[in-house]
């Protein structure tokens, strides 16, 4: 296939926080230097025009960033000191921090935030306006910024020197084959590539696996964000206040956590974190949220209220242990792909943007020098090192895996790792994450053969406080071009209906929050089967009982479906994928147990639209 290519100079990957802020740091170090050049003040020669390009798979800038988002502005005042000043779009600064333990039925505060928590001096933002705003300034200053362009491949040269980025074909329908408007993917090449995908990044992991980047570190662990947007009648809950929680609905042996922000006009900032290491496979993230939001201390802040925005997204909660390598020939590593995140305070975007500009930093010095090897951009980690990212890290490196002792042991540690500033008890020092999907456990004799857990059997989607997975979708703006091959790898499908049924139950079907993944019932005989995959309109197939709008499993909402047969044999139950209701959290990728869901990036434009999130 005749493929384009493009020479470029840097091309970032994921127009996020952190790649954004690369890109306009970048650009203004290129032009400081080149007019200090024609001033005749260093030494060295102008960089002219260096191309700086940016691609997005998103529609636009910010359709895909989800977040909380209180964010701690030191990394934007590094940027942009007068960010104020020029109009960054900030909902409010935090005025009131909370926070609460959470029984069945009572909300203890606490009459000290814990320190990770304590937010004054930061602001409420709404990311997806935030970045919107930064490509922004970026294009202002001349970086070259492609929505709809996802990064399928990484092209290297024989000795795994990374030549910079294939974007995605457009135009291939459900069976692979070119549609009338069909484009290929272009080469864009680069001298360097920067991967700021976000969390678990899909060009980042392959990267990390080929060349080995995580040799000697501990394996990321993850949690996933579940979240709504809320409109209320009154102010009852001011912009400006946040309220953190622990508690209920998790149990002691599930990380989790809730968020309340008080945004702009009346609009509550919601939602809540659950640990992608839980043991009992018949939870289910989106679940826990809404179960969380029938505590008397929530349904009171939401009655009366309407829901107006849904999305969730996975989130690195390994720290410093966890972090890649995150140089090599030709490539960076930056943001939440390199684990920037500090799950302590849930809190990256500050260090998204430093790291960003670190980025840049290095590049502009590989750029001056003419070399783009591993040696030379091997001073990103050392500017890392030295910057204020790595003490905040280290002070927190043992928090998530602390909590693998369960929540109380999980707190204790979270305490005096505050105090002896990340290294807690010797026993904690150190701890070993473990890959999240090892944690679930299999089913127990009694919950085989329940696809529901007893913890949500008094839960009911009433479709005012309660949502199921489709309404919820629904509101995350989610569009796929249906005609197209679906972008969840199911590496083998043979274990779903066999397998992974017995020893989990199929818990794809609950750890999606948006209900991508379904086991059907296939009543008919499908005579047209294609490879390991056939359209579910080729096949009579009954949606899974609904349990009078209980939680079960859930049904698609859209007919962007993929069906996965096991064998020849049928009648029988089948793994049927919604593509289209995919809001990219890549939970999926994370938290199968059998690690055979690959999630690759759709055409271009596809996926969620996050609004105001
Ligand atoms: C639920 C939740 C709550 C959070 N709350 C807070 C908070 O209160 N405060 C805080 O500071 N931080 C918070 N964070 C973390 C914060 O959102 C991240 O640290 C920050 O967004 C990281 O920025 P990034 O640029 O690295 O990645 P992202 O913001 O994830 O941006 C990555 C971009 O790359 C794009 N992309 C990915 N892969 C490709 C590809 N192959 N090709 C093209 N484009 C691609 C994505 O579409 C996206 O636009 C929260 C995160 C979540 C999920």
């Amino acid at each position: 296939m005749e493929r384009e290519s493009l020479e470029m100079d840097v091309v970032f990957v994921g127009a996020g926080p952190a790649n954004l802020s690369g890109a306009l740091h970048l650009s203004r170090l290129i032009a400081e230097h080149n007019t200090a050049v024609e001033d005749g003040k260093p030494e060295g020669k102008s960089l002219g025009e260096v191309q700086i390009g940016v691609i997005e798979k998103g529609s636009a800038v910010g359709a895909h960033i989800l977040s909380g988002a209180v964010m701690d502005p030191k990394g934007l005042a590094e940027l942009i000191p007068d960010f104020v000043a020029q109009g960054a779009p900030l909902e409010s600064e935090v005025k009131e921090d909370f926070f609460y333990y959470l029984t069945n039925s009572r909300a203890i505060r606490s009459p000290i935030n814990p320190p990770p928590l304590n937010n004054h001096g930061y602001y409420i933002v709404s990311l997806n306006r935030l970045t919107a705003w930064l490509g922004e300034k970026c294009e202002e200053a001349g970086v070259n910024i492609f929505p709809e362009f996802p990064g399928a491949d990484l092209l290297y040269d024989e000795s795994d020197r990374v030549l910079g980025v294939r974007t995605g074909d457009k135009g291939i329908d459900k069976d692979g084959k070119q549609k009338p408007n069909f484009e290929p993917g272009v080469d864009l090449l680069a001298k360097v590539t920067v991967l700021g995908e976000g969390v678990r990044g899909s060009l980042t992991k392959k990267l990390i696996r080929r060349l080995g980047l995580d040799e000697g570190r501990e394996p990321q662990v993850y949690s996933l964000g579940v979240k709504e947007l809320w409109e209320l009648p009154d102010d009852r809950y001011p912009a400006g206040r946040v309220t953190h929680t622990l508690g209920f609905p998790s149990d002691q042996w599930t990380y989790g956590g809730g968020w309340i922000y008080g945004m702009q006009n009346r609009v509550l900032n919601i939602g809540y974190v659950t640990g992608l290491d839980y043991r009992d496979p018949l939870i289910d993230p989106h679940a826990e949220f809404q179960k969380y939001k029938t505590h008397p201390f929530i349904a009171k802040l939401l009655a009366g209220g309407k829901m107006i925005r849904y999305g969730a997204k996975a989130i690195a909660a390994g720290g410093l242990n966890a972090m890649p390598r995150v140089y090599s020939d030709g490539v960076l590593i930056i943001g939440d792909s390199a684990g920037f995140l500090n799950a302590a305070r849930l809190k990256g975007i500050h260090s998204a943007i430093k790291s960003g500009m670190l980025a840049a930093e290095t590049i502009f010095e590989a750029l001056v020098a003419s070399d783009y090897s591993s040696a030379k951009l091997q001073a990103f980690e050392t500017r890392v090192k030295e910057s204020w990212i790595t003490p905040e890290l280290r002070r927190y490196r043992n928090f998530h895996a602390g909590f693998r002792h369960g929540r109380w042991l999980g707190m204790a540690n979270a305490g005096l790792q505050y105090i002896t500033g990340g290294r807690a008890w010797g026993i904690f020092d150190r701890d070993h994450q473990e890959p999240g999907h090892q944690a679930m456990q299999k089913l127990s004799a009694e919950q085989n053969g329940h696809a529901t857990a007893p913890r949500y059997k008094d839960l009911r989607f009433d479709k005012q406080l309660t949502f199921d997975k489709v309404t919820d979708v629904y509101h995350a703006a989610v569009g796929h071009d249906e005609d197209q091959p679906a972008h969840l790898h199911v590496l083998d499908t043979n274990i779903c209906a066999t397998r992974c049924t017995e020893e989990y139950g199929n818990p794809c079907q609950r750890f999606c929050p948006a209900a991508v993944y379904e086991m059907v019932e296939v009543v008919a005989q499908a005579a047209s089967l294609r490879g390991n995959g056939v359209h579910s309109s080729e096949l009579q197939s009954e949606p899974p009982a609904l349990a009078g709008g209980s939680v079960t499993e859930p049904r698609a909402l859209a007919s962007g479906t993929q069906t996965h047969a096991d064998t020849s044999s049928l009648p029988r139950r089948q793994l049927q994928i919604n593509f289209s209701n995919c809001v990219h959290c890549k939970t999926c990728d994370i938290m199968d147990p059998y690690q055979i869901i690959n999630w690759v990036t759709p055409e271009g434009g596809g996926g969620p639209d996050y609004v105001g999130m």
